[in-house]
């Protein structure tokens, strides 16, 4: 599945299925699909929407990492598909990022958090 470009099924498709907004349950929403693997896009958190890798990478940057830790990083988040906006929220990178930084660098979460 790591390798799946991610299809979206179109507005005509969408699947009902519950949902949640802010920790509560709100029902049922249609949400969208990816018609190769099936994943389903989520849509708790669309209010923040996903940014680009390059808004990551200035993070990194001013994060005072290596190289070698920048690089080993970006690598880990490129094999997430952690730039594709369709398939990914903003809480999802951001645990991601957090995650892949605290794997190769000793930087504080609250450090990181700072930066997001
Ligand atoms: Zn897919």
């Amino acid at each position: 599945m790591g390798d799946c470009k991610h299809i979206c099924c179109g507005a005509a498709e969408k699947v009902w299925l519950p949902y949640e907004f802010e920790g509560r349950s709100r029902g049922l929403k249609p949400h969208s699909y990816c018609i190769l693997c099936g994943i389903v896009k989520d849509t708790s958190s669309e209010s923040k929407k996903a940014k680009g890798m390059g808004y990551y990478m200035d993070i990194l940057a001013r994060l005072e990492l290596t190289k070698v830790q920048i690089r080993l990083i970006a690598k880990e988040l490129e094999g997430v598909k952690f730039g594709d906006a369709n398939f990914m929220t903003r809480r999802q990178q951001e645990r991601l990022f957090i995650r892949a930084l605290k794997k190769y660098s000793s930087v504080r979460e609250d450090r990181i958090r700072a930066f997001l």
